[in-house]
């Protein structure tokens, strides 16, 4: 069993004005495949190599597996790292490469070969044993970088940003051969990126980190379904979750919120928030643009097209309701000219609240 356990970790570099993981607390359970997630800046790196033993955190306590490993040298904590940039040694083959951990760990050399083959065998790598580094492209240098990391048979893989340095298309196609490669394996795996395709394709959960504390952690499609607070909808997506502001009124027996001259139903569990403005989050992709022209029937907000963005695969539209900003996402094909006005229909359950202070969910 090789589950992690973090607990109220705080690093605060010297000199620093404020911490950079500021009480963080997570369990990733044994072979899940957690994914920190978040914008520059925001402290995974630091909660990374913290767990790696590369950092030595201020307070709090880690866990791999039945150790606590909080203050245990980094080379016995049985984990593996990637890097962004592919750290291979550029004077030894491929398979010396790859067999570089097991030879400082004493293995015998028949076995060594047969776990580098082996190893090789998963990343694609076996007609490239005899080759040197300089002789390899950047994504092949990163599969070396993978397989030396999982040759070892680590307790814990730990992966910061590895697929960055590659172009967009190798990145898409290494980034499903990971989720499979680290599928088979089961190994338990802790994985830094800011990218939140990789983020919601990869994770088994999604741990989203703000100013080093963790915003909302959860399963991809809840991150993104219910984001816990407006940073959490904001950062999630592209474009990102609207907000619409207005103020909760009463209609008859039901809630509304008054944006402008319209008005959208709300639930009645916001009767607490009644008079008060709050915010409707809608992702782009959820709200259904009627056909130029057709301006009642199912839409339930009117606005003006502004841009009209053809993207191949949707149209993006940004369009001005009651003064406010929305962007709608519709389908490849839609026709419509700036300066149209449009009815949008904004799905009961796709419908999210916040609270505009705290800014988090209300419901
Ligand atoms: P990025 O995606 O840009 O790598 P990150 O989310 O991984 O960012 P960290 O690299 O962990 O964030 O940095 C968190 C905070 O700690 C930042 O404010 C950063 O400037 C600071 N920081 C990181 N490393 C050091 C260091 N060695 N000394 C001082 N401050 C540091």
């Amino acid at each position: 069993m090789a589950e992690i356990v973090l607990r109220d970790l705080v690093k605060t570099y010297p000199g620093a004005a404020g911490p950079a993981t500021d009480g963080v607390s997570l369990d990733v359970a044994d072979g899940e495949f957690m994914v920190l997630l978040g914008p520059s800046g925001c402290g995974k790196t630091t909660l990374l190599r913290t767990v790696a033993g590369l950092e030595l955190p201020d307070s709090g306590q880690i866990v791999i597996g039945d150790r606590d490993v909080t203050y245990l040298d980094p080379r016995r904590r049985n984990l593996s790292m990637v890097f962004q940039s592919y750290a291979v040694f550029p004077h030894k083959k491929v398979a010396d490469n790859i067999g570089f951990g097991l030879r400082v760990h004493g293995m015998a050399a028949d076995e060594i070969r047969r776990k580098v083959s082996w190893a090789a065998e998963l990343l694609q790598l076996t007609d490239y044993l005899d080759r040197y580094p300089a002789k390899l492209s950047g994504g092949q240098r990163q599969r070396v970088a993978v397989a030396r990391a999982i040759v070892m048979n680590p307790d814990v893989l730990l992966m910061d940003e590895p697929l960055s340095n590659l172009d967009a298309l190798l990145r898409l196609s290494f980034r499903a051969e990971l989720k499979k490669l680290v599928n088979e394996l089961g190994t338990t795996t802790l994985y830094v990126t800011h990218d939140q395709l990789e983020a919601l394709s990869l994770g088994d959960r999604v741990a989203v980190l703000r100013s080093g504390r963790i915003a909302q952690c959860g399963p991809p499609t809840e991150v993104y379904d219910q984001p816990a607070d407006e940073f959490v909808g904001g950062f999630l997506g592209s474009p990102p979750m609207n907000f619409l502001r207005g103020v909760l009124v009463e209609d008859g027996d039901t809630l509304r919120l008054d944006v402008g001259s319209q008005s959208i139903g709300a639930p009645r569990e916001l009767r607490p928030y009644l008079g008060q403005h709050i915010h409707l989050g809608i992702r782009p992709e959820s709200m259904v643009a009627a056909e130029p022209g057709e301006t009642k029937g199912t839409g339930v907000l009117r606005g003006t097209v502004q841009v009209v963005e053809p993207l191949g695969s949707s149209v993006l539209l940004t369009m001005d309701t009651a003064g406010q900003q929305l962007k709608v996402q519709a389908p490849a094909g839609f026709r419509v000219d700036p300066g149209s006005e449009l009815a949008l229909d904004l799905p009961v359950d796709t419908r999210r609240w916040y609270d505009p202070e705290s800014q988090l969910l209300l419901e």
